[in-house]
């Protein structure tokens, strides 16, 4: 175990509303937007929700997912926030916002490693691997948020066959992602924590 002391771990948030207002990041050839499970797209505009994560295969001559397992915002900027900088929906709020600036990497219900997102200027960075009581720093629903959101990937990575699609923001196509091509936790885990949650 690694100790830490508790000035490396501090959370406060200082409502500035840049996690809500710089939802689209790139990740390698990938833009991708605010994550979205299936019971959440109804909080948002429906011209404004597309696909995220895809699996299985259909369509020979235009190959895409049979199943679409999480949906993104194609909007930068949150349609919930507000010039106060707050979140108009903060009670029913996306598990993604519940779960920031954590982002945890789980593997069957244990914690591997804990970072905080960067540009969130109310947290102090985690160094990786640390094993800390996170829902002190944290809160336990932040914690928890984090395990829904990760539990939920595995449950699909589990179902896929190998591989999965990815609708990417930049070219608006699906592109099709390998186990062996992602970088695995760091792609997975960066990806579920682009968003935040004044
Ligand atoms: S969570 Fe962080 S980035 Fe988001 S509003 Fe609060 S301080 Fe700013
Ligand atoms: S917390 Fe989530 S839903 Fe609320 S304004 Fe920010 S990004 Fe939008």
């Amino acid at each position: 175990m690694i100790s830490v002391s508790s000035y490396d771990i501090f959370f406060k948030c200082l409502k500035c509303g840049t996690c809500c207002r710089n939802l689209h990041i790139k990740m390698g050839e990938w833009t991708l937007g605010l994550f979205l499970l299936p019971d959440e797209i109804e909080l948002f505009p429906e011209d404004k929700i597309v696909p995220m994560w895809g699996i299985g295969l259909k369509g020979r001559s235009r190959p895409r997912p049979e199943t679409i397992g999480v949906f993104q915002l194609d909007s930068n900027r949150c349609v919930h926030l507000t010039k106060q900088n707050l979140c108009q929906i903060y009670l029913k709020r996306p598990v993604i916002c519940q779960a920031h600036p954590l982002s945890l990497t789980i593997e069957q219900g244990q914690v591997i490693s804990a970072s905080v997102n960067g540009s969130c200027k109310g947290a102090k960075h985690i160094p990786s691997n640390t094993k800390v009581n996170l829902s002190k720093y944290f809160g336990y629903d932040v914690v928890k948020a984090n395990a829904i959101a990760s539990g939920y990937l595995e449950k699909m990575f589990r179902e896929s066959n190998g591989f999965i699609w990815l609708w990417d923001l930049g070219s608006h196509k699906w592109k099709r992602v390998t186990e062996a091509k992602y970088p695995t936790d760091e792609f997975r885990f960066r990806s579920i924590s682009t968003t935040g949650g004044p």
